[in-house]
């Protein structure tokens, strides 16, 4: 399987990192090394600021290449919580001298997903999303503000890889992004609904 992830598809995210609003959905990968099940996540020490970026995950549930938006919404599922770790300062590096981003979002690990439900469970354009770091609420994202909705993610990224039963799609951040320290304890929900927890180690 394979994990994408879409950056910039919240305005408010973009601003923060003081990058342009995309015009098309801008997307990067991370390997299945990177996906993480557990609670417990050690803290790479390759990096100085390891930044949380909570997401809305989608699971795909049916092989689909140049898939048109308005059947998008058959090719998956699913929907959960995730992160994307981000070593911000790795990227940052990367950024500067225009290189790829996979060294600051693709190691092991840093990917952690939580449960996922039924899509049919939730009012897909009207999910509301929040991170938690030891209780004080850090980031919260409303699917209504996305930049790219999940049915044009899906249909644009099938133009150019074909998507597989269980690969997961990272939908993008909302602002509020920043940095976990060794002994933070993580905790996301929808709808106020606990679906991801994790130990910083
Ligand atoms: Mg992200």
């Amino acid at each position: 399987m394979k994990i994408i992830c879409i950056g910039r598809n919240y305005a408010e995210h973009a601003k923060e990192m003081k990058s342009d609003v995309p015009t098309e959905p801008v997307f990067f990968f991370k390997p299945d090394t990177s996906l993480l099940k557990e609670e417990d996540f050690y803290y790479p020490d390759f990096t100085k600021d390891l930044h949380h970026e909570i997401e809305l995950v989608l699971k795909i549930s049916k092989v689909g290449k140049n898939i048109e938006e308005q059947f998008a919404h058959k090719y998956y599922d699913e929907i959960g919580l995730g992160i994307d770790f981000t070593a911000r300062d790795l990227q940052a590096k990367c950024k500067e001298k225009s290189l790829p981003w996979e060294k600051a979002k693709a190691f092991d690990n840093a990917a952690p997903v939580g449960k996922f439900v039924k899509k049919e469970s939730l009012d897909l354009g009207n999910i509301q999303f929040e991170l938690k770091v030891n209780g004080v609420s850090k980031q919260i994202g409303h699917s209504k503000d996305l930049i790219f909705s999940f049915d044009k993610v899906i249909a644009y990224v099938s133009q150019f890889v074909t998507l597989k039963t269980g690969d997961l799609i990272y939908t993008g951040t909302p602002e509020g992004v920043g940095a976990v320290k060794i002994g933070d304890k993580l905790e996301g929900f929808v709808n106020g609904e606990s679906f991801l927890k994790l130990n910083i180690k």
